[in-house]
Parts: structure tokens; C-alpha cells; sequence
């Protein structure tokens, strides 16, 4: 008997889809093997479904699989599935008219956004289906059969839109058993790339790592090697091959059957992090979300590690792709983790994603779920949870700045360090400061540097926070924008009125004088009265000018003149000294003062260039009238 072939071509108005799809998404070409293997397990669930509702009898799917073969020789990649196969009418329906216009859709919407998919962004990572082949395909076959026992179909395209459908076709290369598809794309100049057995497994595993069914990757070439060194070897024993990917991934488990090893081996193994997280959080939210996923936060090895996490995004198993900002909070990304939202509506437009009500909620429920953990962290066991502050604090305080909601929920479990290393949440640091500065947090950008400082407050029995990171100034806003009536100062913004002395305090216009000649006239000189006498004077900066200088530090750019003030201490005999020696030593009084200058800012800053020599030369002059 003649054999039925059914000749097509695409019509005139979808024409020009081919080579829309050949030039776009240039950029993830490789997501064609997403989208043809995640098909080949649809297939297979599919027909799962109909077994278990006894539509399919007979059939027995213990071994269902994907093959994903690479022919180097031959230039294909091919993708066979035992699923529920198409017969030659679903075949023209499914693929000829469906595929083809969603595709078509699917390009309609999006074209002229291949800026956007560039960027990594949602758009792009999925929707465009089976005709994705085409990106890196002159020619795709499918040969499939149902699992309904009707005759075996080939259809064949080229990238020119032309179409040919062979009934009756003679599965000659055994591609598919008794039902179920093969797509063999015949690999153009476009991806070549794919042509790399390293290349190709590697995409797999990036895209494919956790689909629900079981996937081989076979390299013909690779494995005939193989197989001729084997007959070498006169080994009979074919060696048993691995699916490329994990069909259970532990998300999807019940948080109570899972072990702590478990959840460590996952992360190492999608993560490649040797270094264990800090903890982890389970996420199965259940209707009306319906999403899952495991949030770890990593251990910060040291403070030039850059803080970037990873949280990848999944849809039923299906990797779409890394920190997708429309629907993870952005502090969030910096944890790592996984996601999976099977009812993420992926095929629509970035700006929806943002403003939809759906990402929105889970947004919601993630940061709830968070905030929980690190509240009942610092409830059940605080000592664990200050020895992993400071893994947690850039972190958290990141999220209070972005996320009110994330600060309401955490303000009270927010650690200060102090100097001695022990931590205080605000409300016991401001308890404790009720006698000595109420409503004032005292702190340090730099314990060594302002040692002097620091001293003087201890002295005077005043905790001194350490907050000595970047984001801490913008972080210190935040709480001051929330609390009216707190306010932070570093330690050398302001004298604590504990650290004054009782006595009067009295302007030395000569003395004043004096400093503003040898350091410079803008220099600005008041007079207070100290009860450590053994410092002549110390340095202030606004806390104000410090801060916005700080913020511009961190953008780059260039920061406002520092307004120094100059206490000069009263109760210091060498002030006396000086202003004896004013009249009678006028040179020896100067040399004085621009010792006391240069002491006083040495305990606040590194001396610059020119300081630095002149206040060598004063030293070596006084070390000679010794
Ligand atoms: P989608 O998978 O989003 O529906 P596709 O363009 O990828 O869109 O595929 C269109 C349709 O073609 C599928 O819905 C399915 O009915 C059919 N199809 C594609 N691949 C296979 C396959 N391997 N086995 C059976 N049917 C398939």
C-alpha cells in the first residue's frame, strides 16, 4: 500500500514567524532544550493521569523516560519521550495550528522587548514553546505515536515554514517504543554551540535538574567509543546509566520528613557552597499560593565575600531562571534558594508581574516566614543567634531598609554590638542608657581608631555600639525615621554631658586665637570642662556633615568640607601651661598648641601628608630639649 503524505505550508500571515524566532531571544537560545524536554515530560504526566484514571489500560509506565541524544556526527539533537504520544490529527491540531499560533502570540506580545529579555528579566524564559527548535534548527522532525495504538507519524519542517506529514511511518532507528515522541532538531550554524557534550549536559542541568521525570543524556559518539573499548575489554556487562536529574527534589517533601543532611547536601549540591549555611527556611504555602521552596542563608566567610545570593525560580520543576527582582523581594536575593510557584503567570509582561496581586502575596508570605524564623532563632536559643549576627546583620538591616513590613516584624530581635563584643537589642541598649543618655545611642565606626574615645565613654559608664559597615549610617537613619525619639550619635559627634566636670567654663579669646593661627582660621574652638584632665582637648565632626558624608563615600562622589570642632578641656593643666606661656614663650605656647591640635586629631582621624611632617618635626624638636 501507497503511503499517505500530507504536504503544508504555514499561512501567509504566520510567515514571517520562522525567522522572527531564528533572530530573537538571541541571547537564551538555550532554553529550546527547556522547552522540548519539559514538553517530553508533560507527555508523560499526561499519560500518567490517564492511567490513574483508568482511561489508558494495559499500559505500564515503570520505565518512562527521556532520552536526550546528542549525534555530533549526524548534527542532531534528539529528544524521545514514552509518553502519550499524538496521532496524526493531534499531531496537525497540537503542533501545525496550536503551537504555532501561541507561538505566534507569544512573539506578537513581546516583539521589540528584546532589550528586556536581554536583561535576564522574566520575559523570554518562557512561553514560546516547541518552536523554540527553531532557534538553533533548520529542520525538526517528530515522530510519535499514541498511546491509543494508532499508526506511527513523521512530520517534518524546515525553517523556510514548510511542512510534510508521513502516516504510517517505519520507526526504523527504534526511536520510540510502543508510543510516545521523538523531536530530533537538526542543529544549524546557529547552535553549533550545542554540539559539546559538556555544553549540553550542562544546560541540562541547569534548566532540567529537577523536571518530575526521569532523564538519560546519551552522546552516540562518546558512547561508541565507549562501547568498542568495552569489547576491548571483553566486558559483557553494559554499565547502568544515571537520569541526569533529581524527580523528587526536597522542597517538595514534607519539612518533618526531612533531615538536616538533607537539606545541607541539597545546598551544596545546587549551590556549590563548601561552606554549610546558617540555617534554613521550608516554605510550602498551600492554596491560594501554592508555592514552595527552601530559603538558606549563607555563611558569610569573611567581609570582602560579596553578599549576592541566588534564588532560583521554578515552575513545577522547571528551572526559568536566577533572582527574578518581579517576584522576589530584592533583599531576599540575597539568600539562596528555591522556588517553585506552579501559578506564577510566566507568560506575561514584566510590569504585570509587578504590580500583581499574586506575586505580591507571596512577596508577603516570604518575608512572614523569614522574619518568624530569625524571632523564634532569637527566642528559643540568643546565644546562637548573636554568634551568627553578624552573618545575619547586613542582611536584615538591608531588609528594614527596604521593607517596612520586614522591620516591623524583626525591630525588636535587632542586634547592636558593643564594644566589648557582647550585644544589646535597641530597647536594652536605651534601658540600660536611661541614667546616662537617655534616648541616645553612643557608637563607633572604628574601635581602634577612636580608642581614646571609647575610653572616655567607659569611663563615664557608657555602652558603646560598633557600627562599623557601610549600610550601617543609612541602616541608623531608618530606625531614627521610625523613632521619633531616638537618635544616634558617634562618639566623637558630641560630648555626653557624663563626661563633663562641674566647674565654670569660661572663653579664652587668646586661646582660641592661638589654635585658629597655627591650625587655620576657620578652625572652630569652644571651651568645655572635662573630668578626665589628662586630655588637653578633643576633636568633634558634625554627626550630620559625618553621615551625609559617609553616603556619598559609599556612591562615590565627593563629600562635603568635615567641620572640626575643637574642645579645648579646661581642667587640663597643660591648657594652663599654654596660656601662661603665651606671653613669655610665644613660640614654645604655639609649638603647645599645635601638639594639643595634632594629639586631639590623631585620636579621631589619620593626620594627612603635611600634618603628619610638621608634627614630626615638633616631636623631634621637643625631644631635643629634653
Ligand atoms: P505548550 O507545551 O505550552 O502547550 P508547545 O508549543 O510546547 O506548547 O506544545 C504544543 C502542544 O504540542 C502541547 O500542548 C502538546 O499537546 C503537544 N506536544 C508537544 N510536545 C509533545 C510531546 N513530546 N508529546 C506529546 N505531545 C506534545
Amino acid at each position: 500500500m501507497a503511503k499517505k503524505t500530507t504536504r503544508g505550508g504555514i499561512s501567509i500571515e504566520l510567515e514571517h514567524i520562522f525567522p522572527i524566532i531564528k533572530k530573537w531571544l538571541y541571547s537564551e537560545k538555550e532554553i529550546f532544550i527547556r522547552e522540548i524536554v519539559s514538553n517530553a515530560c508533560d507527555a508523560i504526566t499526561k499519560l500518567r493521569r490517564l492511567i490513574s484514571l483508568g482511561q489508558a489500560k494495559d499500559i505500564n509506565l515503570e520505565n518512562a523516560r527521556i532520552n536526550v541524544i546528542l549525534d555530533t556526527k549526524l548534527s542532531t539533537i534528539t529528544v524521545t519521550d514514552t509518553g502519550i504520544g499524538m496521532t496524526k490529527e493531534e499531531l496537525e491540531k497540537y503542533i501545525c495550528q496550536i503551537a504555532l499560533s501561541g507561538a505566534l502570540d507569544f512573539i506578537q506580545k513581546y516583539e521589540g522587548s528584546e532589550s528586556d529579555s536581554q536583561n535576564n528579566g522574566i520575559i523570554g524564559h518562557f512561553g514560546l514553546g516547541f518552536y523554540s527548535s527553531f532557534m538553533v534548527s533548520d529542520k525538526v522532525e517528530i515522530i510519535t505515536k499514541s498511546y491509543t495504538g494508532s499508526k506511527c507519524v513523521k512530520w517534518t519542517c524546515t525553517d523556510d515554514g514548510d511542512y510534510e506529514i508521513e502516516e504510517d511511518y517505519v520507526d526504523k532507528d527504534n526511536l520510540i517504543g510502543d508510543f510516545g515522541t521523538a523531536v530530533i532538531m537538526h542543529i544549524n550554524d546557529e547552535g553549533k554551540e550545542f554540539m559539546s557534550s559538556y555544553k549540553l549536559k550542562d544546560i541540562l542541568h541547569k534548566y532540567c535538574a529537577f523536571m518530575p521525570e526521569e532523564i538519560y543524556f546519551i552522546d552516540v559518539e562518546e558512547d561508541s567509543k565507549k562501547a568498542s573499548e568495552d569489547d576491548k575489554k571483553d566486558e559483557n556487562e553494559p554499565k547502568k546509566s544515571e537520569p541526569i536529574n533529581d524527580t523528587h527534589p526536597l522542597w517538595l517533601k514534607n519539612p518533618s520528613d526531612c533531615t538536616e543532611e538533607e537539606y545541607k547536601d541539597f545546598y551544596r549540591k545546587v549551590f556549590n557552597d563548601w561552606k554549610d549555611p546558617l540555617f534554613h527556611i521550608h516554605i510550602k504555602a498551600d492554596y491560594p499560593l501554592n508555592f514552595k521552596g527552601i530559603l538558606y542563608f549563607p555563611r558569610i566567610g569573611s567581609e570582602f565575600d560579596r553578599l549576592e545570593g541566588q534564588v532560583k525560580l521554578y515552575y513545577n520543576q522547571v528551572f526559568v531562571a536566577d533572582n527574578i527582582k518581579e517576584v522576589i523581594p530584592e533583599y531576599l536575593l540575597l539568600l539562596k534558594g528555591v522556588l517553585d510557584c506552579p501559578e506564577l503567570p510566566l507568560n506575561v509582561s514584566r510590569s504585570y508581574l509587578q504590580n500583581s496581586g499574586y506575586v505580591s502575596k507571596i512577596s508577603a508570605h516570604i518575608t512572614k516566614k523569614v522574619a518568624d524564623k530569625l524571632n523564634s532563632m532569637f527566642s528559643q536559643d540568643r546565644s546562637n543567634y548573636e554568634s551568627i549576627w553578624k552573618d545575619l546583620k547586613a542582611f536584615v538591616e538591608y531588609g528594614c531598609m527596604r521593607d517596612n513590613k520586614f522591620y516591623e516584624r524583626v525591630k525588636d530581635i535587632i542586634l547592636l554590638e558593643q564594644t566589648d563584643g557582647t550585644f544589646k537589642t535597641i530597647k536594652e541598649y536605651l534601658d540600660s542608657a536611661k541614667e546616662t543618655n537617655d534616648k541616645k545611642i553612643y557608637y563607633t565606626t572604628d574601635p581602634e581608631a577612636q580608642s581614646k574615645y571609647i575610653q572616655m565613654y567607659k569611663d563615664a559608664g557608657i555602652n558603646i555600639a560598633v557600627l562599623d559597615k557601610i549600610i550601617d549610617t543609612q541602616f541608623i537613619n531608618v530606625i531614627e525615621q521610625e523613632n521619633n525619639d531616638i537618635h544616634f550619635a558617634r562618639i566623637d559627634a558630641e560630648v555626653a554631658d557624663v563626661l563633663k566636670a562641674d566647674g565654670e567654663v569660661n572663653e579664652i579669646t587668646a586661646v582660641a586665637d592661638l589654635f585658629k593661627k597655627v591650625v587655620n582660621d576657620k578652625l572652630k574652638v569652644t571651651f568645655d570642662r572635662l573630668k578626665d584632665a589628662t586630655v588637653p582637648a578633643i576633636l568633634n565632626v558634625s554627626e550630620e556633615t559625618r553621615r551625609m558624608n559617609d553616603m556619598m563615600k559609599m556612591y562615590k562622589m565627593d563629600g562635603l568640607p568635615t567641620e572640626e570642632n575643637l574642645i579645648v578641656n579646661l581642667s587640663s593643666p597643660l591648657v594652663d601651661k599654654m596660656n601662661g606661656l603665651l606671653e613669655s614663650e610665644p613660640e614654645k605656647a604655639e609649638t603647645l598648641a599645635r601638639q594639643i591640635y595634632m594629639l586631639a586629631s590623631i585620636a579621631q582621624r589619620p593626620l594627612t601628608a603635611e600634618e603628619l611632617v610638621k608634627y614630626l618635626e615638633d616631636n623631634y624638636k621637643i625631644l631635643e630639649m629634653l
